[in-house]
């Protein structure tokens, strides 16, 4: 029998351009793919932990702006006044504790755990020689698939040397092993080797802001082209899925109560049961 031609919108291989969030929610959930890549249904709720990361990431790429560069020295006071006035301007009515017995005040208290974690070790003074923050770069793989990554700081200690950095506010950090697996940074660096060749040096940095730990990493050439190929795989699969809607069904897990399609989703009936955050 011939496949089910119930079109969703099928995705063309030669316009769309995939991320590294695509590739990893098609992984844990084919139904969420298909409801936020392939009906485009955006919404703005968002799990607290998510919107605390955001209120770090931007403290930190403010830290980093050029007027800031001229500082000599930056105190952890004004970090946390920023810290703050992103966290009221940003705040918003969809936001959502998946733990009841928990309140926004304590994961506010984490992000700024966060901030102090990455001020004692670089502050006050903050001299990485940072080339960008929140880069957003195109690249490809073999000329086929078309890739935009957005990486939350690149230095160049010196000219072809690259540094990229990833800030995680997370309960877990990565151990080695996990990092050498890490498919996002991966793709960062080929987003980089594109746009900056010829690259002499490139390594990959995570910050793991909660625990106030580093991992740092190299890839080889051969380990990169591993990388290109199995994501070209991937592709693949996506795009031979997105040719019937039969191939996009709920996998139910953990992650689901930290998913806010509930209502989209042919698996659940009643709304998330996360409480709004206040
Ligand atoms: S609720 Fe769970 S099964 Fe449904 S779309 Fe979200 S992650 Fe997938």
């Amino acid at each position: 029998m011939g496949a089910d031609n119930t079109q969703i919108n099928f995705l063309d291989p030669k316009k769309a351009v995939f991320s590294y969030s695509q590739l990893s929610t098609f992984r844990n959930c084919t139904e969420q793919y298909k409801i936020v890549y392939l009906d485009r249904q955006r919404k703005k709720d968002e799990s607290i932990e998510a919107f605390m990361g955001k209120c770090v990431h931007a403290t930190l790429e403010w830290l980093y702006q050029e007027e800031n560069l001229r500082r000599p020295y930056i105190t952890f006071d004004k970090i946390c006044k920023i810290y703050d006035n992103v966290w009221q301007d940003s705040w918003h009515e969809k936001i959502f504790i998946v733990d009841h017995s928990l309140i926004s005040n304590h994961f506010y208290a984490i992000g700024k755990r966060c901030l102090a974690n990455y001020y004692h070790k670089y502050g006050p003074i903050f001299d990485q020689k940072v080339y960008a923050t929140e880069l957003s770069l195109k690249f490809n793989i073999d000329d086929k698939y078309q890739f935009r990554g957005v990486i939350d700081r690149l230095d160049q200690p010196e000219k072809g040397c690259w540094e990229i950095h990833d800030y995680k506010s997370g309960k877990r950090a990565m151990t080695q092993n996990m990092a050498k697996k890490d498919l996002q940074l991966a793709m960062y660096q080929m987003a980089v080797e594109q746009n900056f060749a010829p690259v002499k040096q490139i390594s990959l940095t995570w910050h793991f802001l909660r625990n106030g730990v580093e991992m740092t990493i190299t890839h080889t050439a051969d380990e990169i082209e591993k990388f290109k190929r199995s994501i070209s795989k991937n592709i693949d699969k996506i795009i031979k899925a997105s040719r019937s809607i039969e191939n996009f069904y709920p996998k139910e897990t953990m992650l689901c109560n930290w998913c806010y399609l509930w209502d989209e989703c042919s698996a659940k009936l009643p709304p998330n049961p996360a409480k709004r955050a206040y």
